[in-house]
C-alpha cells in the first residue's frame, strides 16, 4: 500500500473547498480541509501535510497571517489560492514565503499541476537530482549548465550576460514556480539595489532575444502577469 501525500484546504468557500477536494482525492492524495486560519493552523501543525492549499481571505484572519506563521517552524509548500481581486496580496504572499499561487477560476489540470510541482521541489532542493549531477537544467533545446555559467540553445551558445545568465540560473533552478519580481531583483543586485521592475523587463527583453526563437511568444520564460517569471519544467 502507497502512503497517499496529504495536502491540507484551508479555503471557507465551501464551493471552491469541496471542488479541490473531489480533485485530489480523486489523484490519490489525501485531503485534510480547514474552513478558518486557526483551524487550519492547528491542523498544519499536528497533520504536517506536504502541501497546503491556502486561500488568502480567511473569515478570522488574513492568509498571509498564515504563511508567516508556518514559516516560522516549515518549509512545507504553500500554494496561494487568490481571487482576481487579490493580485497585491498574490505578490506579498510569495514574498512571505508561499511557494506558488493559483488564481479563481482554475481549472483541474491546472491545479494538479501546481501540487505536483509543489511536491517535487519539497522533496528535492532547490537543486535536484538531475541537476546536482550533471550541473545543468536542460528543457527540450535549452541547456542552462551552471558550473560552465553558459547558457546553450540547440547547442549554440546564447551569449548571455553575467546578470542575465543570474536571472536565467535563478529561474531554471526553480523551474515550474514563479518567482516574483522582488526575489529576481534582490537574487541579482542585492538587497539594496534596485526595486525597480524596469531593470528586470529590459534585461528579460533581451534574455528572450537570445534564447527564444519567437521573444512574443516566449516557449522558456513565461510572464506572470504583475507578478514575476516562471521557467518552462525541465525534461
Ligand atoms: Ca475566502
Amino acid at each position: 500500500m502507497t502512503v497517499k501525500p496529504k495536502i491540507l484546504i484551508i479555503e471557507d468557500e465551501p464551493n471552491i473547498a469541496s471542488f479541490m477536494s473531489t480533485i485530489l482525492s480523486a489523484n490519490d492524495y489525501a485531503v485534510l480541509r480547514a474552513a478558518n486560519g486557526a483551524d487550519g493552523l492547528m491542523m498544519a501543525s499536528s497533520h504536517c501535510p506536504e502541501v497546503i492549499l491556502l486561500d488568502l481571505g480567511l473569515p478570522d484572519m488574513d492568509g498571509k497571517e498564515i504563511i508567516r506563521n508556518i514559516r516560522q517552524w516549515s518549509q512545507m509548500p504553500i500554494i496561494v489560492v487568490s481571487a482576481r481581486t487579490q493580485e497585491y496580496d498574490k505578490v506579498e504572499a510569495l514574498d512571505l514565503g508561499a511557494d506558488d499561487y493559483v488564481t479563481k477560476p482554475f481549472g483541474t489540470s491546472e491545479l494538479l499541476a501546481r501540487v505536483r510541482t509543489a511536491l517535487r521541489h519539497a522533496r528535492t532542493s532547490s537543486l535536484d537530482g538531475t541537476m546536482a549531477q550533471t550541473g545543468k537544467f536542460t528543457a527540450g533545446p535549452l541547456v542552462v549548465d551552471f558550473d560552465k555559467r553558459h547558457v546553450y540553445v540547440d547547442g549554440r551558445d546564447a551569449k548571455l550576460t553575467q546578470n542575465e545568465f543570474r536571472i536565467v540560473a535563478l529561474l531554471a533552478k526553480h523551474a515550474g514556480r514563479v518567482l516574483t519580481y522582488d526575489m529576481l531583483l534582490k537574487a541579482v543586485w542585492g538587497p539594496n539595489g534596485s526595486s525597480d521592475n524596469q531593470i528586470l523587463r529590459v534585461n528579460m527583453a533581451n534574455i528572450r532575444r537570445k534564447i527564444e526563437e519567437n521573444p512574443g511568444k516566449p516557449q522558456f520564460i513565461f510572464t506572470e502577469m504583475g507578478v514575476g517569471y516562471r521557467m518552462v519544467e525541465g525534461d
